[in-house]
């Protein structure tokens, strides 16, 4: 990969189409800002209406090319290992280049990087996995069996908090299916779909089998969803523009996949060890800035153990240390668009106006260092109601509504009461009750006494305005592939033409 952070400084990047870089059709570049000192650090190019379409052109051209069509299942999972293999050798640079577009920790990003590998392997061998079934039918004589084979080209649209590990989560299935490919990725995060191209380029995947278009969602995303010729879209990203999409999408007839935001509840019982709890409550929303979909920003305490809790969850989050995220002692980072330090702060504010009271946090930090980053302290907001607006919609940012419940029947109704339906979270030692939890909360995960713990090889996704469709596990090789139906009829009979048979 020849592109690092320090080659991207002052870079302009060109679109990824039909195996080449490009410039856009518009000669039209834009800027990708530093989150910590609010300095655009590289540009990338616009695709328009016609670039889009030249890259689905592209795809679709690469979909029936035997070089990739005709390959056999088990090279194509070769070809999906070394592209594994050749992430992992480069992990340092991508996780580097992500931290600077995005402000996450370099030492969460660098994590990241080295488990995207292993996600690649995973789908590698599934490659030759993907099987079809034959079909016992009311008829003698007759073989009826489903084929699998790849859908067609897809579309999909990632977002920048972490847009690698979001992208191969169906980018790897994707590729070991067959599908060809068409991305993208968040105008806030561009360059490490870029340098993932490069790394395409390497390993040896025909050309046009995978295409990254850059730009704004309102250009580069909505020509993409109006573009013809696209089987499905995977889209990762806020639920007003999930709509849009969807809408655009149906026109085509297009399918989708939808992994949208959260306003996830967290819910502590008395019967847990507060340190362990409170800790659980702090990765779950303080991790990433808070700036990710499963964040367990409603936090419901017993209320037995309410004031221990506030004060235990307090003391600890004053001693989170907010700075820059290159540095080994950091926990949170600058949130990664001006943009979303204005909604956090204003959602701050009108929490405090709608009756919730700042236990901690609430303001951006005094640090002259830090003056000039998009950086937000980790804030605690206590006497919250569920019908506050800032407890209603997802901030993506570090801010965490606590309000106690008196009973778990009122609990599951407060938990349940969200338009959203992402990830949910409970601590008690009671494996009855935790069960009682799982089986009632409408959330596409549960985790019981951990927070934030995801798996490549589970099911994940949304419930409700969450989203719909399913990533990680074997069932991603279904929701990629299409069945097709087979007979062949070996009785040798001659059949009445007028009556099915
Ligand atoms: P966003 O919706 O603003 O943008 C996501 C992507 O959609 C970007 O690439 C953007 O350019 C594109 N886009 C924007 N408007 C578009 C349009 N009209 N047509 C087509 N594309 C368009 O989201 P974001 O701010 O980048 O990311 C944060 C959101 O993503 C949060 O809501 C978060 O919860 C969600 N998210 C969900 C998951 C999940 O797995 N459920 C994972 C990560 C992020």
């Amino acid at each position: 990969m020849k592109t690092t952070v320090k080659s991207l400084e002052g870079m302009r990047l060109n679109l990824f189409i039909d195996g080449r870089f490009v410039e856009p059709t518009s000669g039209r570049y834009l800027d990708s800002f530093d989150p910590t000192t609010a300095e655009a650090w590289y540009q990338f190019a616009e695709a328009d209406a016609n670039d889009v379409r030249l890259a689905v052109e592209a795809a679709q051209k690469a979909f029936v090319n035997p070089a990739w069509r005709r390959m056999t299942q088990t090279d194509r999972g070769k070809l999906v290992r070394k592209l594994a293999d050749l992430v992992l050798a480069n992990a340092d640079d991508l996780a580097l280049i992500e931290t600077r577009d995005n402000g996450k920790l370099i030492k969460e990003m660098r994590a990241q990087m080295r488990s995207i590998p292993d996600s690649y392997t995973y789908f590698a061998g599934m490659a030759d996995k993907l099987q079809g079934d034959t079909i016992p039918v009311n008829k003698l004589d007759q073989l009826n069996f489903n084929m699998r084979e790849p859908i067609g080209v897809v579309g999909m649209i990632t977002p920048w908090n972490s847009p690698l590990m979001m992208l191969t989560g169906t980018l790897a299935p994707c590729l070991a299916i067959g599908n060809t490919i068409v991305i993208k990725p968040s105008e806030h995060a561009t360059a490490s779909t870029l340098a993932l191209a490069e790394l395409i380029m390497e390993a040896g995947f025909p050309a046009g089998v995978v295409n990254v278009v850059s730009g704004t969602g309102a250009v580069t995303g909505d020509a993409l969803t109006r573009q013809k010729g696209i089987a499905k879209y995977v889209f990762t990203g806020s639920t007003d523009t999930g709509r849009k999409i969807a809408a655009n999408a149906a026109t085509n007839l297009a399918q989708c996949q939808m992994e949208l935001g959260g306003k996830s509840p967290h819910v502590i019982f008395s019967d847990v060890d507060i340190e362990k709890a409170v800790n659980g409550v702090v990765s779950g929303v303080f991790a990433a800035a808070g700036q990710t979909c499963v964040a367990g920003s409603r936090c419901f305490v017993e209320a037995s153990v309410y004031d221990r809790f506030i004060e235990a969850l307090v003391e600890r989050t004053n001693h989170i240390t907010v700075g820059h995220p290159l540095e080994d002692k950091t926990d949170i980072g600058p949130l990664a668009l001006s943009a979303q330090l204005t909604k956090v702060e204003s959602y701050v504010a009108s929490g405090v106006k709608e009756g919730a009271r700042i236990a901690s946090g609430g303001k951006r930090p005094q640090a002259e260092e830090l003056a000039r980053g998009w950086y937000f302290e980790p804030t605690v907001m206590i006497d919250a109601k569920n019908d506050m607006s800032f407890m209603r919609d997802e901030l993506f940012g570090p801010v965490v509504g606590v309000m106690p419940f008196s009973s778990e029947e009122d609990m599951i109704e407060l938990a349940n009461d969200t338009r959203y339906g992402l990830a949910s979270g409970i601590w008690t030692q009671n494996i009855d009750r935790a069960m009682r939890f799982a089986n009632r909360i409408d959330a596409g995960t549960v985790w019981i006494n951990t927070y934030r713990s995801a798996a490549y090889m589970s099911a994940n996704g949304g419930f409700k305005e969450s989203g719909y469709g399913r990533r990680g596990g074997f069932d991603v090789m279904r929701e990629f592939s299409r069945a097709k139906n087979v007979v062949i009829d070996y009785s040798g009979a001659m059949q009445d033409p007028f009556v099915i048979r």
